[in-house]
C-alpha cells in the first residue's frame, strides 16, 4: 500500500514509542531472567531521528492524541475509522494514502488504509 511519506513515518514513530514502553517495562525484568535487552538509548535515539523528519504541526497533532487515546494513528477497516468506529466518508477513502495525510472527522486520529 502507497502512503503519505509523512503518514508512514508517524506510523513507524507509533511503533517505535511502544517499544519504547516495552523495553521499559519489560527490560529490567529481562535482565534479571539473564537477557541483554535492545538499549534503550539507541530506541530512544532512532525514535529522535524520525521525529526530525516529521513535519512539527503533524508532530504536535500526534503527542496530543498519544496523550488523549494512546494511539494516534489508526487503520480504516471496512471503511470505519477503528479508534472511535466512525464511518469514513466515501469521499475520503477514494483519496486514500498517497495525496494526504487524512484525520477522521469525528476523534482527529490519522488514518491508513492498511
Ligand atoms: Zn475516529
Amino acid at each position: 500500500m502507497i502512503m503519505h511519506p509523512q503518514l508512514q513515518l508517524l506510523v513507524a514513530l507509533q511503533d517505535m514509542n511502544e517499544m519504547i514502553r516495552e523495553v521499559e517495562e519489560k527490560g529490567p525484568e529481562l535482565e534479571g531472567m539473564g537477557f541483554k535487552y535492545a538499549g534503550l538509548d539507541d530506541l530512544r535515539k532512532a525514535h529522535e531521528e524520525l521525529e526530525a523528519q516529521i513535519d512539527p504541526r503533524l508532530m504536535s497533532s500526534f503527542k496530543r492524541l498519544v496523550g488523549k487515546f494512546g494511539h494516534a494513528v489508526v487503520p480504516v477497516v471496512g471503511n470505519n475509522c477503528t479508534g472511535c468506529f466512525a464511518q469514513i466518508p466515501p469521499s475520503f477513502v477514494s483519496k486514500t494514502n498517497a495525496d494526504r495525510v487524512q484525520k477522521c472527522e469525528s476523534c482527529g486520529r490519522f488514518l491508513y488504509w492498511p
